[in-house]
């Protein structure tokens, strides 16, 4: 591929493994798509629901008993999830179910600091003008009375001192006793990044996704010079690149775990030859993304009105063109930092 020409070992890479990959993006069959879902179902043991599927419409869930008033339908684990850089800003909330964790101080002290700091979060607060976050102190001020008040002139700024005995848990605000969050827990990676609202979700975070992702200096990861990269360029450009490193990250962790246990079991099995071979280990580690297939955007992206019909090819080769020089950089740190995870596992 052209496009990539900027680092030729990743498109080495692409060419020796074409057939692992393309592979590993193939759309599952009908078939597979109902086995997998069947299987889901009963495993939640959610009794009244199946998972079918319309050539038109794709998939659904649909009710196949009568439910009672308030009983529980169904419960179920987020495969993957990030909160968006953005919201960051407006509220702290744990890295792994994302319920809001402190208190009411802490959430309303931190909003107003980080907003006094210069990091505005909401779209609605930003105006025309690109540099605004280098603006005084003052200006950041008036910023936030023009967001929270329909009248900004008669709002006075908060003091800073003010701010921060809210944000520490000096001041009590009125009521908040009423509304009780649970108390944040830190990574124990060190990164200062992640917190959480309990020791369960830290520890299945890290299981799961952030023991790949962490930036902790501590942990000296050897991949922490690309993560740190990919983190800027995912900053800079679209943090959809999050969501893919969480993907990505849950899918090496569950393989290196069922890799873990053929390796135990293997001890046993070694004699009857009942090796299951590492590319199929991987396919079932990345099974629950797959399930989620969709074609990639630049096959699937409706047609503008004014693109004729004939002109559909050069079009879409367009778009791809253009998603290739916006997404190049992330996907070369991504393949850098999989490169470096994988080869460290060994
Ligand atoms: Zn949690
Ligand atoms: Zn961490």
């Amino acid at each position: 591929m052209e496009s990539c020409s900027s680092s030729s070992i990743f498109c080495q890479l692409d060419k020796e493994f074409s057939k692992e990959i393309s592979a590993l993006l193939k759309p599952p069959s009908p078939q597979q798509v109902q086995e997998y879902f069947d299987k889901l179902v009963k495993m939640r043991q959610c009794n009244g629901l199946k998972i079918k599927q319309d050539g038109n419409y794709g998939k659904g869930v649909y009710a196949v008993s009568d439910f009672d008033e308030g009983e529980l339908v169904l419960k179920d684990q987020m495969l993957v999830g990030a909160q968006h850089s953005s919201n960051k800003v407006d509220c702290l909330v744990c890295s792994y179910c994302f319920r809001f964790i402190g208190s009411i101080e802490l959430q309303i002290g931190r909003k107003l600091y980080l907003q006094n700091l210069g990091l505005s979060a909401r779209m609605e607060c930003a105006t025309e003008s690109s540099d605004e976050e280098d603006d005084s102190l003052t200006a950041d001020h008036d910023k936030l009375g023009q967001c929270s008040s329909s009248n900004p002139k008669k709002k006075i700024p908060l003091p800073k001192e003010t701010i921060e005995s809210v944000m520490n848990g000096y001041v009590e605000l009125p009521y908040s006793k009423q509304f009780p969050l649970p108390s944040a827990v830190s990574c124990s990676g060190g990164c200062g990044e992640a917190y959480y609202c309990s020791e369960i979700c830290a520890e299945a975070d890290w299981e799961f996704f952030h023991s790949l992702l962490c930036t902790g200096k501590s942990l000296g990861t050897p991949s922490r010079e690309a993560l740190l990269k990919f983190i800027q360029h995912a900053d800079g450009t679209n943090d959809i690149f999050y969501l893919a490193a969480k993907a990505i990250s849950l899918t090496i962790l569950r393989y290196k775990k069922s890799k873990a246990a053929q390796f135990q079991e293997g001890k046993h099995n070694e004699t009857n030859g009942n090796d299951i071979s590492d590319f199929s280990l991987l396919l079932e580690a990345w099974k629950p993304i797959s399930m989620g297939y969709k074609r990639r955007w630049w096959d699937c992206v409706a047609l503008p009105d004014d693109v004729d019909y004939h002109d559909e090819a050069s079009f879409r080769e367009q778009i791809r063109e253009l998603a290739f020089e916006v997404m190049s950089p992330g996907i070369l740190n991504i393949k850098n930092f999989v490169w470096i995870c994988a080869n460290h596992s060994e």
